[in-house]
């Protein structure tokens, strides 16, 4: 099943998506080990000056937009990519952390929990950059249909997306959610009542486990953000995947259920991703210094904010 979880039965397509996804995959893991002697784009050349222009015509030319965000994005803002390379994940061992574990022990929970405010602190404390503006502008002159985002960080948000416009695959860590009832509350106002040793309230309604709104190791994606995802995927003229490098599902199902509709690709991440081929622009390059350019020009009025 592409997506994990409690689904029902998967349509045939959605199979076909999986089947070419993991063909796309293992292509580019075998190109991680016998690269090719011209492998990608070289930064500093004309080549990428000519990626550029492509991506600017093709989103002067786009009607309806799909951004696809991931940690690359965040990083710029200075949050750290937690599931990269150093990112918190690689230092603990993330089945510590599952749904699983933290619905089983006390114990887990409050290693949960100080793990997670640490996390939390530094979300917090950083603001949209102008990658996010950017995108947010593009919603603005009324070319966005949707952002997906593997990111929890409500950044979009911030830079001026609206709320029903962002599509939040691993959930928010701005919000804190009851596994056994529908009760949610504002992590602001939850998170100075979890004390220092990780003890946190249970919910006021139900008296169940309150977690914050993410979607943990172990725990199955949000179904409604999936359909809607999938939705907007099939129904944009463009796919601009910023800051993801498409290896962790379900982000590469996404790109390949757009190149099965015949929808047209657009990347800009520091890293090659399984799909660059298929792309009919790749800039590698900071999505914070490629963005603001290319949507100013869209519609020339007030800068946007550095
Ligand atoms: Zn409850």
């Amino acid at each position: 099943m592409l997506f994990g979880g409690k689904r029902t039965a998967c349509p045939e397509s959605r199979l076909a998506l999986v089947n070419r996804t993991m063909a796309v995959s293992i292509s580019f893991i075998l190109r991680q080990y016998y690269p090719s002697p011209v492998s990608g784009i070289t930064p500093s050349t004309g080549i990428m000056r000519d990626e550029r222009d492509k991506l600017s015509e093709l989103v002067g030319n786009a009607e309806r937009i799909v951004v696809f965000s991931g940690a690359g994005i965040s990083t710029e803002s200075g949050i750290p990519d937690f599931r990269g390379p150093g990112g918190v994940w690689t230092k603990f061992n993330p089945n510590d952390f599952s749904i699983q574990n933290f619905m089983a022990s006390p114990e887990h929970r409050k290693r949960y929990w100080i793990r997670s405010s640490e996390m939390y602190a530094q979300i917090v404390a950083s603001r949209p950059n102008a990658a996010h503006h950017a995108v947010a502008r593009l919603e603005e002159v009324g070319k966005l249909g949707a952002v997906i985002t593997q990111n929890v960080d409500g950044l979009h948000q911030q830079a001026g997306n609206s709320k029903d416009k962002v599509i939040e695959l691993h959930g928010t860590t701005r919000e804190i959610g009851c596994l056994s009832c529908d009760y949610r509350v504002q992590r602001d106002i939850f998170q100075p009542r979890v004390q220092p040793d990780g003890t946190a309230p249970d919910c006021e309604i139900c008296g169940g486990l309150l977690k914050p709104a993410t979607i943990s190791f172990g725990q199955a994606l949000l179904e409604d953000e999936l359909t809607r995802a999938a939705w907007e995927t099939e129904n944009c003229d463009l796919f601009l995947i910023v800051g993801s490098s498409l290896v962790v599902f379900p982000a590469a199902g996404f790109p390949a259920l757009a190149i099965s509709r015949g929808i047209k690709l657009a990347i800009v991440n520091l890293q090659e991703t399984p799909h660059d081929a298929d792309a009919a622009a790749v800039v590698r390059a900071q999505a914070g210094e490629v963005l603001p350019p290319i949507v100013e020009s869209l519609m020339p009025v007030a800068p946007l904010p550095s």
